[in-house]
């Protein structure tokens, strides 16, 4: 599938339905035609890929049309929030390479203007103090399809609301005492509309405010005023957020604020993995992955990791583009599009992660060739490398078989094989433990006139495999990921089961590789191609002594077809 992928990052592509929204807007001279667009993540857990596709989407169309981005934390929920998810993600954010210049805002900068916004409602007659427990309220609420009951509290006089609302603020009541609650409809046929809850008493310290408030705006109430205060032109938000949209205009309305348009777009999800912050937190927390940063996440601090680039996941969002309709999107996209641009940037080295020893008998014992090697043939600036050759060298196991099959052109008893950069060399005779008949080493002998680069090398054989000098190899810890769950749609699960139960035992797999010694002091985030396998990247656990790389993604997907889907 991957050659059919089509990009639409193209000059000239045609505008998705937000772009076709936002240029009648500045055609039309709506908010004299600025476009202002924010990106407002809730600080209560890591960004995933999900979240990528809206930041790469907002700073993209603040880019785009010459205007501006914010990054705004919707800190409402201090019981769930923390500074180590406001640092993260501005990490991320940056680390994919979008900058929201000075404007750094908080949900909680607004405390004290949305208290009053919901003063004004109060007065207004079109909010409430309402002393149902949250079990009640939430008894009350009816159905889709059968109305709510209205609250016993709702026809308080606007005094006593007035001063309910006060001595919550002054920390008179617990948590769950009373709520305020918006005066709208209990009959109406959206949920959103039968008297949502806007404020609750939370005594909990809020890691920006610390003890200053004990109560809460709701994230409905929160979200949309603080796109008014900033003057947003576009909202952009996922699909679920369209039934709430009536409620967020109703707000807007009856406070008389400035009005954002919203837009609602297809959340992004992924095969093979799970997306919601709640589960993937699940994940860390039972230590089912190493952490939010473990490889197998979906997380861009576990992509990053991985050795994912941020070229290759704006390129993911660019060509993936945006949908009105919920839709799953293939894993393989997104390992095409990593590919694609490692292909451009890794340099090209030898490793051999299953080896089998050669030897070479008429090679002299003690010489040492420094082979020339091309360290990336898509870019020429890149250069050549030595590449030492000797008389013991690795290769894969794999690259041999003693009886081959029809179709196998690689090495095998009597025949001659290319090594990359090296020379032809013939298989002469194996070696094999008495015990388990297991091949221990394989002897052939090299042709010195085909010396990789010499006007005489250009004898052809049907295969070329990579190598190392045994000698010279170095030994690396090599982590090797499969997909994180062994289902396409985990969170789909059967009745009975979660999507834990789908998780794949083997999605880490750690075995030693041997890999030519230009990459012995490589340092952390270094990727390269290990020629023939796939692209590897040197991991932050890497010492000098202890050399790690993860397997960013395989050359090609050796997945059998049915899996590789
Ligand atoms: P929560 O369930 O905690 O609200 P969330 O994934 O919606 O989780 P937010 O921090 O509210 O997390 O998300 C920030 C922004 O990222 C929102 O505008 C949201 O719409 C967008 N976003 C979240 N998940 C996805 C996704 N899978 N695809 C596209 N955009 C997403
Ligand atoms: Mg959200």
């Amino acid at each position: 599938m991957e050659d059919n992928i089509t990009k639409n990052d193209v000059p000239g592509r045609s505008l998705n339905f937000i772009e076709e929204i936002i240029e009648e807007d500045i055609r039309t001279g709506k908010n004299e035609s600025r476009v202002h667009t924010r990106f407002p993540p809730e600080p209560n857990g890591y960004l995933h890929i999900g979240h990528a596709k809206s930041i790469c989407l907002n700073f993209g169309l603040g880019k785009k049309y010459n205007g501006k981005t914010n990054l705004r934390f919707d800190d409402t929920n201090p019981v769930k929030e923390d500074v180590e998810y406001v640092d993260s993600i501005k990490e991320d954010v940056r680390w994919l390479g979008f900058d929201w210049e000075d404007r750094e805002f908080y949900a909680s900068d607004y405390f004290e203007q949305l208290y009053e916004f919901a003063l004004i409602l109060i007065r207004k007659g079109k909010a409430y103090i309402c002393d149902m427990s949250p079990e009640e309220i939430s008894d009350t609420r009816g159905t889709p399809t059968r109305p709510g009951k209205e609250s016993p509290f709702r026809n308080r006089s606007v005094e006593e609301n007035l001063d309910l609302f006060a001595r919550m603020r002054a920390g008179e009541f617990p948590d769950g005492a009373r709520v305020l609650r918006a005066k709208i409809d209990m009959t109406s046929p959206n949920m959103h509309m039968r008297d949502p809850i806007i404020y609750r008493i939370i005594h909990t310290s809020h890691h920006r405010t610390g003890d200053k408030w004990c109560i809460y705006p709701m994230y409905d109430f929160a979200h949309g005023q603080s796109d008014s205060i900033e003057k947003i032109t576009h909202s952009i938000c996922t699909l679920e957020f369209e039934v709430h949209r009536p409620f967020y205009d109703w707000l807007i309305q009856e406070i008389g604020i400035y009005a954002p348009r919203q837009i609602e777009f297809a959340r992004l999800n992924l095969s093979y993995t799970v997306m919601s912050k709640r589960k993937l937190l699940e994940l860390v927390q039972n230590k089912y992955v190493s952490g939010w940063d473990d490889p197998r996440m979906p997380t861009i601090c576990g992509l990053r990791r991985r050795g994912y680039t941020p070229e290759s996941i704006r390129n993911f969002a660019d060509t993936i583009g945006v949908a009105k309709r919920d839709n799953v999107i293939d894993i393989n996209l997104l390992e095409f599009c990593i590919r694609e641009d490692l292909n451009k940037k890794a340099l090209r080295v030898m490793g051999v992660l299953n080896p089998l020893k050669i030897v070479l008998d008429n090679y002299p014992d003690d010489l040492v060739e420094q082979m020339e090697a091309v360290n990336n043939p898509e870019d020429p600036a890149a250069g050549i490398r030595q590449v030492p050759f000797s008389k013991e060298l690795y290769i894969e196991q794999e690259d041999f078989m003693e009886n081959p099959e029809s179709k196998f052109f690689r090495l095998a008893p009597g025949r001659e094989v290319r090594l990359r950069s090296a020379y032809i060399i013939k298989c002469e005779s194996v070696v094999k433990d008495p015990d388990n008949g297991r091949i221990t080493e394989v002897h052939c002998t090299y042709d010195p006139e085909t010396k990789s680069g010499m006007p005489q090398s250009n004898r052809k054989v049907k295969g070329t495999l990579h190598w190392v000098s045994l000698r010279h190899a170095v030994k690396a810890e090599i982590r090797v990921y499969d997909r994180l769950f062994i289902v396409e749609n985990p969170d789909n699960a059967e009745e009975g089961k979660t999507y834990k139960d789908y998780l794949n035992p083997d999605s880490l797999q750690v075995t030693t590789g041997y890999i030519e010694p230009s990459v012995a002091h490589a340092e952390a985030g270094r990727k390269f191609q290990f020629e023939r396998l796939g692209y590897f990247s040197v991991d932050y656990d890497s010492t000098a002594e202890n050399l790690v790389f993860n397997c960013v993604v395989t050359l090609r997907d050796r997945r059998p077809k049915e899996n590789a889907k």
